[in-house]
C-alpha cells in the first residue's frame, strides 16, 4: 500500500483526508517529524499548494498532497482568498475576520461567496492539482456556534442555514474540501 505525506499539522484535517482516501495510507508532518512552518508566500491557493507539496516532497521522498482553502467574495473582488487566515492580521482571530468581512458588505445584497480548495499532488513524476468548489452566499450576520473559520458567516447554495448551523457529518460531505478530495481520490484509483 502507497503512504501519502500530507502536509499538514493539523490532525482535524488529517482525518478527513483519511475517512475519504480510506483505501491510502495518510500520514501527517508530525508522523514523519517534519517541524519546520512553511511560509505560504503565494499570491494564489494553487501557488501556496504547490509550495507546500513540493518542500515536503523534497524533505520526505515521498508521494505528498497539500492544501490550500480560502472564502472568496465576489463583491469584494474575491478577498479574503488567499488571506483568509489573516485576513485581519497575522494570527487573527476567527471573529475578527468575520467581522471584518461583514463591515465591508455593510448591508449590500450582492452576498455572492464560495469556498474553494485547491489540492496538489506530487510523486516522482508529476505534480497534478486538483478543485473543489461549493457557492453560496454570506449571510448579514453570525448564525450557529460550530466548526471554524468563516463556517458562521457562509450560507450554501440550496440550504437555509450556515455551515455552523448543520451537522459537521453534512458540512464534510458537501464541502468544498471533500470535493477536491473526491477528485484526488478519483486520480489515484486510475493511477
Ligand atoms: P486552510 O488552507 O484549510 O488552512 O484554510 C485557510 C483559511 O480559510 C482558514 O483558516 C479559514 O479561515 C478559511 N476556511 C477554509 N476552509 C474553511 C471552512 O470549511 N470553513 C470556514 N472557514 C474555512
Amino acid at each position: 500500500m502507497n503512504k501519502f505525506v500530507l502536509a499538514s499539522h493539523n490532525e482535524n484535517k488529517v482525518r478527513e483526508f483519511r475517512q475519504i482516501l480510506s483505501s491510502k495510507k495518510i500520514v501527517s508532518l508530525n508522523d514523519i517529524g517534519f517541524k519546520k512552518e512553511i511560509n505560504e508566500t503565494g499570491f494564489t491557493l494553487e501557488q501556496n499548494a504547490l509550495i507546500k507539496v513540493r518542500e515536503v516532497f523534497n524533505f520526505s521522498n515521498n508521494i505528498s498532497i497539500s492544501d490550500d482553502s480560502g472564502l472568496e467574495i465576489f463583491f469584494l473582488d474575491g478577498e479574503p482568498g488567499v488571506y483568509s487566515s489573516r485576513y485581519s492580521g497575522l494570527n487573527a482571530r476567527p471573529i475578527d475576520n468575520i467581522n471584518k468581512v461583514l463591515k465591508k458588505l455593510g448591508d449590500t445584497s450582492m452576498r455572492k461567496a464560495r469556498f474553494r480548495t485547491v489540492i496538489a499532488f506530487k510523486d516522482t513524476k508529476q505534480e497534478r492539482l486538483f478543485e473543489g468548489v461549493i457557492d453560496g452566499k454570506i449571510s448579514k450576520k453570525i448564525r450557529g456556534l460550530s466548526g471554524f473559520g468563516y463556517d458562521s458567516i457562509f450560507i450554501p447554495d440550496q440550504f437555509d442555514c450556515t455551515f455552523s448551523e448543520m451537522s459537521s457529518d453534512l458540512k464534510n460531505k458537501i464541502s468544498h474540501r471533500s470535493l477536491a478530495i473526491k477528485k484526488l481520490q478519483q486520480f489515484i484509483n486510475a493511477k
